[in-house]
């Protein structure tokens, strides 16, 4: 669960509410027996070699963590906790697992809030975030969706009752059913994100039946593209607005963008409204080139009245939307691709943006690869700096990423990146351990 604060926490504040450190059984035994039977990692390494967290004979949660008089923040990720040594004050314990006994320091404390675990009295581990690319890496991560399981039923009764199928199939959750019990919203977006249909002429999408086919293809539905195409020739004010800002000021109904009668009312403009909606065009692979650069053009071409104007630079009707990208110079220095993945991170999980990367070095002829991988390698690399918890600009980190995409790119290319001039990854004799978030696993690192 990721909390946002109302006040800001500041650094100096971790102390008062986060903890890594065995409390005072004197002063709260009750804060005391909770933090010692659930918040004591492990225990792993020598004192239990088969626990689960054991990788390459290292925990790879790195426990035993290293003493620290005081709560330190990072510039970038997650602020190393104050555990103080033994030698230096720091308290101790005797926990029983198992019919065994250890004795165990602040090294082995999973970061708690006292609150909640008195409250609670579970485990609860209790982080603090505050640097903007974390906070960022973490939404991506929680809205990312369910985790899905696909499976497949053997029985020959089963697979033809569809409801039955359904029922049996159907797994909610722990966290969910609670959601569902206590009547919580299920969907909530603010402010509105409108979807725009992005399409080449004459290539919407169309649904038809055999009774109605003809009529459809005689007169084809309109998409929200071809209606601002047709409210552009007619609205003077649509015209000085691109594709995006157009659900902003306009509302779509019956095939039509009609100006929004609520919200505030432009002062150069009279009668025009505006409200807080983002208009979102529908992402287009950049391998798709003539729709790719089709979309381009609408983020940038004020008041197109048709698709051939869309393409006209200087008075010329450009043959391909491609060409007018160039005419308009929108393509020089890979400027485009760099667009591409600047809006890819925004919203990208960083293994999918490796792969994105990977697909424009295969199919866009990037002039210069190696700048477009040193301007994102942070986004791309983002969850292996999570699961290393090594601070920003680390070139392990980067060698990691580069691993990764050099992997995926030889089932395509035999020469991997090198092919593209760019770094060779690194193989370490021992490998980091890094648990990579792909298709197939989707823990949170750290
Ligand atoms: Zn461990």
């Amino acid at each position: 669960m990721l909390a946002w604060c109302h006040d800001r926490i500041h650094p100096v504040d971790i102390d008062r509410i986060i903890s890594a450190e065995l409390p005072d059984q004197n002063a709260d035994p009750q804060l005391h027996s909770s933090v010692t039977k659930h918040m004591i990692h492990g225990p792993c390494g020598d004192f239990n070699p088969r626990s689960p967290c054991m990788k390459n004979k290292r925990c790879s949660k790195r426990y035993p963590r290293d003493f620290c008089g005081q709560t330190c923040t990072m510039n970038d990720g997650y602020p190393i906790y104050r555990r103080r040594d033994p030698g230096l004050g720091g308290r101790t314990a005797t926990i029983r697992q198992r019919l065994k006994t250890f004795d165990v320091d602040n090294a082995w404390i999973v970061p708690f809030n006292p609150l909640l675990s008195k409250t609670f009295n579970a485990h609860i581990n209790v982080e603090y975030c505050s640097s903007v690319r974390c906070i960022q890496y973490l939404c991506k991560y929680i809205n990312k969706g369910d985790d899905m399981a696909v499976f497949v039923f053997s029985d020959e009764d089963l697979r033809h009752d569809e409801i039955k199928q359904f029922v049996l199939g159907r797994y909610v959750s722990s966290n969910y059913a609670a959601w569902r019990i206590f009547g919580y919203e299920i969907h909530l977006s603010s402010p509105t994100v409108f979807h725009l249909n992005v399409h080449l002429q004459k290539r919407q999408l169309l649904y038809f039946t055999e009774k109605n086919a003809r009529q459809v293809i005689e007169n084809p539905k309109g998409t929200t593209l071809t209606a601002f195409f047709k409210l552009c020739s007619v609205d003077e004010f649509a015209a000085t607005l691109i594709y995006p800002e157009v659900p902003k000021y306009y509302t779509y109904n019956n095939n039509n963008w009609k100006r929004r009668s609520h919200g505030t009312e432009l002062d150069n403009w009279p009668g025009v409204s505006r409200k807080n909606v983002i208009g979102r065009v529908y992402n287009i692979h950049p391998t798709k080139q003539e729709i790719f650069f089709l979309r381009m053009l609408l983020h940038v071409v004020t008041g197109p009245k048709s698709f051939a104007d869309l393409r006209t630079v200087d008075g010329i009707i450009c043959a391909t939307y491609r060409e007018a990208c160039l005419r308009r110079g929108i393509l020089l220095n890979d400027d485009h691709l760099h667009r591409t993945l600047a809006e890819a991170s925004n919203c990208k999980l960083p293994w999918q943006m490796r792969r994105l990367f990977c697909s424009i070095l295969i199919h866009c002829n990037p002039s210069n690869p190696l700048n477009l991988w040193e301007s994102f390698r942070q986004s791309l690399s983002k969850d292996i700096q999570a699961n290393l918890a090594l601070p920003d600009g680390n070139d392990d980190v980067y060698n990691e990423a580069l691993i990764d995409m050099d992997r995926h790119i030889r089932r395509y290319v035999i020469r991997g990146l090198s092919e593209f001039h760019l770094p060779t990854p690194v193989h370490h004799e021992a490998p980091l351990d890094v648990e990579y978030m792909s298709e197939k696993t989707t823990t949170l690192p750290n």
